[in-house]
């Protein structure tokens, strides 16, 4: 385990075998229809390559950027769109890929963004929810994980830009962030 880390919530393991289920039920529900994939960077990236690699129908990838003022530990709610799409998405299946959902005012802006621009269908997978955190009501078709209302980096998700690289999720010492 990273020496910054207090404890580990998803391990590598639990990770990848819930990746899979969640790609099979994707395969099953779009069949050979053909999905297209957007990934809300930087945070989704670890996620969606891993995940269209369990996907078996036909898969295309795109990628926006957001930000989101205010500090980087607390949604404000009010998005600016950094990077857009390339792809058109009028009359295609759109499935967003986000790494966590916590309020959901970062993904219900996006969302409505998206609708306004006639997908076939616009669905959400994301890997993992905040349990009892208050949030915007969003349907979220697939959801990788509950976890508690912590913060968390690895697997994707930063502290500072740092432990995205961790092929696990887990919860930092309380004295990083205070150091
Ligand atoms: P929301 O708008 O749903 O409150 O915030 C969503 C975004 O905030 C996520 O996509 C992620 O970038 C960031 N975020 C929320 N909770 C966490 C967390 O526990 N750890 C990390 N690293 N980022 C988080």
């Amino acid at each position: 385990m990273h020496p910054d880390l207090d404890r580990i919530v998803l391990t590598e393991q639990q990770i990848q075998d819930r990746i899979t289920e969640i790609g099979a039920d994707i395969s099953r529900d779009y069949g050979d229809e053909s999905v297209l994939l957007i990934a809300v960077l930087r945070g989704a990236s670890l996620f969606i390559a891993d995940l269209a690699r369990r996907i078996t129908s036909p898969v295309e990838i795109d990628f926006m950027a957001v930000s989101s003022y205010g500090s980087s530990r607390q949604s404000s709610g009010v998005v600016r769109i950094i990077k857009d799409l390339e792809e058109l998405i009028e009359g295609r299946h759109v499935l967003v890929v986000e790494d966590i959902l916590d309020t959901g005012l970062t993904l219900k802006y996006l969302l409505k963004n998206l609708a306004s621009r006639k997908p076939a269908t616009l669905e959400v997978v994301t890997l993992l929810s905040k349990e009892d955190k208050q949030r915007v009501p969003i349907s979220c078709r697939y959801v990788g994980f509950s976890v508690p209302d912590e913060f968390v980096v690895g697997y994707g998700l930063d502290y500072a830009e740092r432990y995205r690289n961790l092929p696990y999720i887990g919860v930092l010492k309380p004295e990083i962030y205070s150091g």
